[in-house]
């Protein structure tokens, strides 16, 4: 049936600004890492993006290497997008990265130009698409001078391939220098996606931390895994369920699945109890919590299996404020 998506689809969801940029992202965006490919039904992935976009989620995040197969969470989107979200294009803020291993030889992965503007070209024919709204660097390259990493990010929005430029999982140093080269190239530096979560805060480490550095380049972020796999749900609490991520995929190991991590899942799943939410929307509205000088994360990255799961965590935006006796409660069970 032809899908018309709702009209109410920008009443719930709040929009907020990437850094000091014009564009806005919803607070709870959505990502094709997991539940993409071609292992995963074709209609329940649609029924899935059609009822995110419904609820305003109008960014969704790939990777040349999503799928399994590597390359197919994006030739599904495609399919999906010429279906469905055609009429939609201008409402949709779509992002792919390139830099993990994607085809074999010295130029499928890292971070040359050769391999990123080709990997870019790859993911613009599998998407059916004549532009990305983000191109990002997926990792930093130790072997390949920042230069020309950054080079190649600014030749992709140039080149009209992509609208804005991003990295992903850079340290806090490595970020200040991919926003300087980049600033001097004229193509500011939009938005950095690194993992962060409940059960991992890397991000707030190290002085500066990587959201001071973003915040003086002017910078957005968007945190990846919010939900740490699903750790941060009611996922793993009795047992590990035979279609979960632990059971099926390499990321999510049974193995770190641990009782003292359960003992924290389970101190949070209380505090979330006493707020009126489930863990996961919880999880999701600590990441979005207001901070002494604002949020430094623009959006939340989650995954979601089943619409119920999607549903389940898009009312986080319910309610995103905390006490501070909630959040030192929080950080009882919320260390690393
Ligand atoms: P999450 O931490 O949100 O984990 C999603 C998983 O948690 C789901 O697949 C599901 O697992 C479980 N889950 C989700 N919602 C619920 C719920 N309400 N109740 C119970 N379980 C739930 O994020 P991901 O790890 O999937 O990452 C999100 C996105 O971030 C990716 O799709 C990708 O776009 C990006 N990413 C980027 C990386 C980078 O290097 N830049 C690296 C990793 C991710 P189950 O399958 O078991 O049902």
């Amino acid at each position: 049936m032809t899908y018309i998506a709702a009209d109410n689809r920008y009443e719930s969801m709040p929009y907020r600004r990437v850094g000091r940029s014009g564009l806005k992202l919803p607070a709870i965006s959505l990502g094709l890492w997991h539940n993409f490919g071609d292992d995963k039904r074709f209609e329940e992935q649609r029924d899935i993006l059609r009822r995110a976009f419904d609820l305003g989620v109008n960014h969704f995040d790939l990777a040349n290497n999503y799928g399994p197969p590597d390359g197919s969470a994006e030739t599904n989107f495609g399919r999906h997008l010429r279906d469905d979200f055609k009429p939609y294009r201008d409402e949709l803020v779509i992002s792919t990265k390139a830099g993990y291993y994607m085809w074999p030889g010295p130029y499928g992965e890292w971070g040359s130009r050769k391999y990123l503007i080709s990997s870019l070209d790859q993911s613009l024919q599998r998407m059916g698409l004549d532009y990305v709204d983000i191109f990002y660097s997926h990792r930093p390259d130790p072997e390949t001078p920042m230069e020309e990493t950054m080079g190649a990010l600014d030749y992709a929005v140039r080149s009209g391939k992509a609208l804005y430029a991003g990295i992903s999982s850079y340290t806090p140093e490595q970020t200040l220098e991919a926003a300087r080269i980049l600033k001097e190239l004229g193509t500011p530096l939009l938005i950095h996606q690194p993992s962060y979560s409940m059960l991992n805060r890397w991000t707030e480490d190290g002085s500066p931390n990587l959201y001071e550095v973003l915040d003086q380049v002017g910078a957005g972020s968007i945190a990846f895994s919010p939900l740490a796999q699903g750790m941060l749900t009611d996922r793993y609490l009795h047992g590990i369920p035979a279609d979960s991520r632990a059971a099926k995929a390499r990321f999510l190991s049974e193995e770190s699945i641990t009782e003292e991590k359960l003992d924290r899942v389970r101190g949070l799943r209380k505090i979330a109890e006493g707020r009126g939410q489930t863990l996961a929307q919880m999880a999701i509205a600590w990441i979005l919590r207001d901070q002494p000088k604002g949020s430094p994360v623009t959006s939340a990255l989650i995954g979601a299996s089943s619409v119920r799961q999607l549903e389940d965590s898009l009312s986080a935006i319910n309610n995103l404020s905390f006490s501070d006796d909630e959040l030192t409660a929080i950080d009882e069970f919320a260390v690393e």
